[in-house]
């Protein structure tokens, strides 16, 4: 007998029917003895349609109130499977995250779990009930209600194993596990039976939207058992999906590149012919970075005649707030002769942990993408990560391109 925590994402509580799919798996799990506590997000588009009502409203709606808006889609989805599960005769109770009292910091829309009072849920365990929470979702210190990020759902799922110190935290999706590239680019894409965590972690800040970030860095952090899995295989059947694992196991795929992300929520912002001197990274970056604008990839030229260009990439929702705080920074802070952008980029990276002992990768990632004309606009690379910036229209086909090169195709594994 096993404390589990399962999150459900959008597409596997997309309709009635699909929830009370949900309902006979948790029930199936609940009969074998387990203890549950179930993470559901919001209906299959319903986040995305709350913002745009938001922004019918406003261009710029106050972060608050979005968020105010925003977590209204899971609060739908614990009350349908709470009462799916009581349809089928099982006690079950459903909290928002302000219920639980998951208590985040006062970012709205991109708020970080500070600390889950599991009291309340352990309490429900303890009387053979099945716990349900919504995802997504927390409260800050002073009571405002607050969202995790686009995907968040996944880190409530991981954080409250980690509260709860739960055996296992699985996570149900559309796919069955985690692929070698994302199958609908990449219809070749195998499903890999293990992955390391420092592999997925990567992938997931690379763009791999199967987990997000904060899910995974949860995980490495309290060590969490967890596995992404399919909502939508047999639930009698023993459960496969993606392993992420710890420790660098002998017996693992030893492929030296695991997977390919790509992004194309970026854009690129250049200053040019800024002057070359101590500082001048400081004073472009620093005012961006004070307005809770993260910065990712930053490029910066070998200076000639005392001048350099300076490139960085942002969040493509973030871009004009860039731009505009560049603009305003432009002679204040620093001089430059002009700040061009350009949204209409994407990032594609390969990771692997056997780039630690492999040399040439690089050449071979850059020779592959040059075969089929497309250029290069920036690089960044780290132990285990080789990135490019490329035009979006590209995307697709340096996604295909990589992953045959690289021989990441053909049929599973043993792991
Ligand atoms: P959920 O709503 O269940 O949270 P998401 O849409 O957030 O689901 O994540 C699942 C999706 O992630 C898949 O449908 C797939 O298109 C995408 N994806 C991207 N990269 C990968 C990958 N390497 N392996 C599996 N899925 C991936
Ligand atoms: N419903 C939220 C979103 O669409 C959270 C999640 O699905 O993980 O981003
Ligand atoms: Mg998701």
């Amino acid at each position: 007998m096993a404390l589990i925590v399962q999150k459900y994402g959008g597409t596997s509580v997309g309709s009635t029917e699909r929830i009370r799919n949900v309902a006979r798996r948790v029930a199936h799990f609940h009969q074998q003895g387990h203890r549950l506590v179930v993470v559901v997000s919001a209906m299959a588009g319903e986040t995305n349609r709350l913002i745009g009502l938001a922004h019918e409203l406003s261009a710029s709606p106050n972060p608050r109130e979005l968020d105010v808006v925003a977590a209204t889609g899971e609060q739908v989805t614990i009350g349908l499977l709470a009462i799916a599960l009581s349809e089928m005769g099982l006690k079950a109770r459903s909290y928002t995250g302000s219920q639980v009292r998951v208590l985040t910091d006062n970012t709205y829309t991109k708020a970080r779990i500070l600390e889950i009072d599991g009291q309340r849920v352990r309490k429900d365990l303890d009387e053979g009930a099945i716990v349900i929470v919504a995802g997504f979702q927390g409260v800050d210190s002073d009571g405002n209600i607050t969202t995790l990020g686009r995907g968040g759902s996944d880190t409530s799922g991981v954080a409250l194993a980690a509260a709860l110190k739960a055996d296992e935290c699985q996570i149900y999706t559309d796919v069955d596990g985690v692929y070698t590239a994302d199958p609908r680019i990449v219809p070749q894409a195998r499903r890999l039976e293990k992955i390391t965590f420092e592999e997925m972690l990567e992938l997931a800040s690379q763009g791999s939207k199967v987990l997000q970030i904060r899910s995974v860095e949860f995980a490495g952090k309290y060590k969490i058992k967890l596995r992404v899995l399919s909502s939508f295989d047999d639930p009698e059947a023993t459960p496969e999906g993606t392993l992420i694992t710890f420790e660098e196991e002998e017996n693992m795929e030893q492929a030296i590149i695991s997977g390919i992300a790509f992004n194309r929520d970026e854009a690129k912002i250049s200053v040019m012919g800024v002057e070359d001197r101590p500082g001048i990274a400081y004073a472009i970056v620093g005012p961006v970075a004070d307005a809770n604008i993260d910065v990712d990839m930053i490029v910066q030229n070998i200076g000639a005649s005392g001048h350099t260009d300076f490139s960085f990439t942002v969040h493509r929702n973030e871009y004009q707030k860039a731009l505009s705080v560049l603009g305003q920074s432009k002679d204040k802070h620093f001089k430059a002769r002009e700040i061009i952008g350009d949204n209409q980029i994407c990032k594609v990276s390969v990771v692997g942990i056997g780039m630690r002992s492999h040399v040439g990768l690089a050449a071979k990632m850059f020779k592959s993408l040059a075969d089929v004309g497309i250029n290069i606009q920036m690089i960044s690379t780290s132990e285990i990560k080789i990135a490019v910036v490329i035009d979006e229209k590209y995307l697709e086909l340096a996604v295909r391109e990589l992953h045959k090169a690289f021989e990441l195709e053909g049929a599973p594994q043993p792991g």
